[in-house]
């Protein structure tokens, strides 16, 4: 069974990594794995990466939003995500890559709550860059991070509401989604 913590593992005792498949997507392969769970909530659009080639980091859009799919007649993985921003739904395929390092962690949450919230936000889970959003890098590039750090970007304040993207790893997400329905 593949389970994010170990899908490198997966990918590398995977028998099959040098496929040229001309088969369809749509018929001929099926559905192995989600990496979306859902246990901290929506989906983010931020994309990050690392400092290293090597490293893909499954948490960064798209692929925290993509399904690993296989083809049923030679084996091939594909991971496969449905693109939202344009005016019709598109859906990609991106080749696994086998010489690569995929992260489970850091993951990219969307965080929204009530203002009169933040002090008790920051108490908790440190972010001390909300008590001054403007230095807070917007949301729109494609940032590089360290893995074992955490991080806001793309910070928004509108009526009573403030919201932001966190950078962080999935307990600490899921926390925060706890912290969001309190
Ligand atoms: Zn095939």
């Amino acid at each position: 069974m593949i389970i994010l913590e170990n899908i490198n593992e997966f990918f590398n005792e995977y028998p099959l990594k040098q496929v040229q498949c001309g088969h369809t997507v749509f018929t001929d392969y099926e559905k192995i794995f989600e990496v979306f769970d859902g246990s901290f909530g929506y989906l983010s659009y931020l994309e990050f990466k690392s400092e290293e080639d090597s490293e893909i980091f499954l948490g960064s859009y798209p692929l925290n939003g993509a399904e690993i799919w296989k083809c049923k007649k030679c084996g091939k993985l594909k991971f496969f995500y449905t693109e939202t921003g344009g005016h019709f739904p598109q859906t990609i395929t991106i080749d696994v890559d086998f010489d690569k390092n995929y992260k489970s962690d850091p993951f990219a949450k969307s965080v929204s709550f009530h203002k009169d919230k933040v002090n008790s936000f920051i108490e908790k889970f440190g972010f001390n860059e909300l008590k001054d959003p403007r230095n807070i890098q917007k949301f729109n590039d494609i940032h590089i991070i360290e893995k074992d750090k955490k991080y806001i970007f793309g910070y928004n304040a509108y009526d009573d509401k403030i919201t932001f993207n966190v950078v962080a790893n999935r307990n600490v997400l899921r926390e925060i989604f706890e912290f969001e329905k309190s």
